[in-house]
This record gives C-alpha cells, structure tokens and sequence, in this order.
C-alpha cells in the first residue's frame, strides 16, 4: 500500500482537526486518523514558517500516508 488514494475535503478538514487537537497535546486516542477514525493518529510538523505548515500524518491502522500542507496568511503587497 502506498497511501491510497488523496484525502477528499471531507477528509482533509478531520486531517485539520487532527493536527489542532495534536498541537494542543490532546491524547492519543483523540487524534484520529481521517480516513479510518483510529486513534493515535501519528503526526510530523515539518513546517517551513512563516510560510507554510506542513505536516506528515501516518495511520498505522489503514496505511495512509499523508502531508497536509497549510498555506499561512500571504505577507501584505501593495
Ligand atoms: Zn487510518
């Protein structure tokens, strides 16, 4: 298995919430894979600030592999 298919949008906002539930050190078992809702959810913070976040997620259950890229607020232009 490589991954699978892409996350759909659906999938991709509980990819979200997985990560914001992770950054605020939520337990394991509250940090769920968005694809099969297994707990422990593995995350990576490979961000780039202030540019962009990035991170790895790999579910041990289903086999995804994902990187969810956030695009952070532009730097103002005239
Ligand atoms: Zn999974």
């Amino acid at each position: 298995m490589t991954g699978g298919r892409p996350l759909d949008a659906a999938e991709t906002a509980a990819a979200m919430r997985a990560v914001r539930l992770w950054q605020q050190k939520r337990p394991a078992d509250e940090v769920r894979c968005p694809r099969c809702a297994a707990g422990g959810l593995s995350i990576v913070d490979r961000s780039a600030r202030p540019f962009a976040e990035w991170y790895k997620l790999d579910c041990a259950a289903c086999g995804l592999a994902h990187t969810l890229g956030v695009a952070m607020a532009p730097p103002a232009h005239d």
